[in-house]
This record gives structure tokens, C-alpha cells and sequence, in this order.
């Protein structure tokens, strides 16, 4: 296959068309990004790669880290995280109180806002330096020392998260925060903050794409069964309220994040990443959703 070669035309056919949407303007940080990147990163898992537009440039990665976090959480406790937390499709906002009422304070899944705090909770309750030791896990598995939280972003969201300050407190009032929402809230600002180029992310998620994927000590960071499972999660719940729209146009088990960024897996095959920081009425990069939609009919490579 000429990854290459189809990244490429893609890449120009949707540069050169419209670039609708908005910046998230709720996190303050965010409304400063240029809005014309546009950037793509493609890694294969015998670790071939190509890249595109500004893919060596750091961006917020927002909820695309909960994957990371739920992939600690789940390595350390195993199936008993599913206690605690749902894996349906919310069906409503990414940040709805509604929802989390009606389920009596267990959120519908680890990705939404609720679930990645119930995630946070879980890490605090088992680690001794929680911001320190996730840090840690993801430099192992990406075998990049450099990767850290930006304290910039991290302020920016704490100065301005009522509604997920609200989220963390309500569901402390059901019991399902053990520790305190301060520390809760304080952990998933970091994790949302963290920054990932576009290639960083394509290397660094190879490991839900490869079942025979070691990280740089050598370790191994999920069981096969335990990947499937989080690849199932993506596929069904990593796209917000487009979750279904990205499963029918694109194919792939991905996850999004309100910086506009994009990273998708073809698993035994390849881990890619876009970046275009506008994003559309669901909250997803506008043509990072384009890009991948052609691409992935160009390369036949949905895994439908
Ligand atoms: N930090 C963002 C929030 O909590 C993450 C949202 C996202 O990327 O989906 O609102």
C-alpha cells in the first residue's frame, strides 16, 4: 500500500477545501492556536511512517490522554474498573450532568469527562505520585523522555472548569470519587494538558494496533484481550456524539480531543494521527474527520 502517495493527494484535496468550525473557546489556552494547521502522522507496525503538514508540532492532546489513563487504570485493576464505570455510548454531551444522575453517579463510559475523573480516582487510590508515575508509563510506551503536561493549559481549563468542577463534586456526592475532587480535578487537568505531536501520537498508540507491541523497557502494556477491549470502547465511544457518524464513515476505533486532534488505529496494521485544531457542531476536528473519512476509503482500510 502507498501510504504515502494517498496521505498526500488526501491531505491537499482537504487542505484546499473549506476549514469550517470553531475553536474550543472554553478552555481560554485554546483559542490562541493558529487555526489553519493542519497536520497528519501516519505509523505503521512494522514502523513505517510519513507525515504531513506540521506533524512534528506539539499540541494539546485534551481527551485523547484518556485512553493512556484508562489503559493504566485497567492494567492495574483489571476487569474490576467495570464497577465502577460504564462502556455504552453516553448519547449526550461529553460533560452532561443529566446523565450521570440518571445513572446514580457511574458514568456511561471511561471517556466522557466523568468516567476519565472515576479513571483519575482509580490511579490516585493505587499510585504514589500519580502525575509522576502516569508521565512514566506513557514515556515507556512511546520511548519519548521529553513528553510532559503543559502547566499553561492545565491553569487555563482549572481557571475556567465550572462544569467539570461541578461533574467531580457530584459524582464524590454518589461515592464513586473515593479521594478528594480537589486532587481528582487537579490529576485529570494535567492529564488533559498533556502535548503530543501528531507523530508522537501515531508512535505512541501503536500499541493497540500491535499485539506484539513492547515498550522502550521491553514490557508489554496490555493483554490482547485487554487492547480489544479498549479499541471496542474507542470504536463505540471516542467521538463524542459522532461516535456513530465516525464508526460509518471512517471505520476505525479512534479517539478525538477538543485541541483537534485525531488519533485512529487499524489494528495489525497502522496508527494514525491528524491535527486541525477547528472543530465542528459535535466537537471534532472538522477536517480531521474529512481527512480520515477519504482516507480510509482511499487505502479500503475501515475495518467494516
Ligand atoms: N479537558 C477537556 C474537558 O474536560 C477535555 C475535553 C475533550 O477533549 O473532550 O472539557
Amino acid at each position: 500500500m502507498n501510504y504515502k502517495e494517498i496521505i498526500e493527494e488526501v491531505y491537499q484535496k482537504i487542505k484546499s477545501g473549506d476549514n469550517k468550525g470553531k475553536l474550543a473557546t472554553y478552555i481560554p489556552e485554546l483559542a490562541k492556536v493558529n487555526p489553519n494547521t493542519f497536520a497528519v502522522h501516519l505509523t505503521t507496525i512494522d514502523k513505517q511512517e510519513y507525515g504531513i503538514g506540521e506533524y512534528e508540532h506539539k499540541f494539546s492532546i485534551q481527551s485523547i490522554a484518556k485512553v493512556l489513563s484508562l489503559s493504566l487504570a485497567f492494567k492495574i485493576i483489571g476487569e474490576k474498573l467495570w464497577e465502577r464505570l460504564g462502556v455504552e455510548p453516553s448519547g449526550s454531551s461529553f460533560d452532561s450532568l443529566a446523565v450521570l444522575e440518571l445513572n446514580n453517579g457511574i458514568p456511561r463510559n471511561p471517556l466522557v469527562n466523568a468516567g476519565a475523573m472515576v479513571i483519575c480516582d482509580v490511579l490516585i487510590t493505587h499510585l504514589t505520585n500519580p502525575k509522576e508515575e502516569f508521565l512514566e508509563f506513557i514515556r515507556d510506551i512511546s520511548g519519548i523522555h521529553d513528553l510532559n503536561y503543559s502547566a499553561v493549559i492545565a491553569n487555563s481549563e482549572k481557571s475556567a472548569g465550572y462544569r467539570n468542577i461541578a461533574l467531580c463534586n457530584f459524582i464524590k456526592s454518589y461515592g464513586n470519587i473515593l479521594n478528594s475532587p480537589e486532587e481528582v480535578l487537579d490529576f485529570y487537568f494535567s492529564i488533559c494538558s498533556l502535548e503530543m505531536s501528531c507523530r508522537e501520537l501515531s508512535k505512541t498508540f501503536l500499541y493497540l494496533a500491535n499485539d506484539d507491541f513492547r515498550t522502550a523497557s521491553n514490557k508489554k502494556v496490555l493483554t490482547m484481550s485487554q487492547a480489544k477491549r479498549i479499541n471496542a470502547i474507542m470504536q463505540t465511544c471516542g467521538f463524542y456524539n459522532e461516535s456513530g457518524e465516525f464508526a460509518f464513515k471512517v471505520g476505525l476505533p479512534g479517539k478525538s480531543g477538543v485541541g483537534g486532534g485525531i488519533m485512529a488505529v487499524h489494528p495489525n496494521n497502522y496508527c494514525i494521527a491528524v491535527w486541525s485544531p477547528k472543530l465542528n457542531e459535535k466537537g471534532n476536528s472538522y477536517r480531521g474527520m474529512k481527512f480520515l473519512e477519504l482516507f480510509t476509503t482511499k487505502t479500503e482500510s475501515s475495518i467494516f
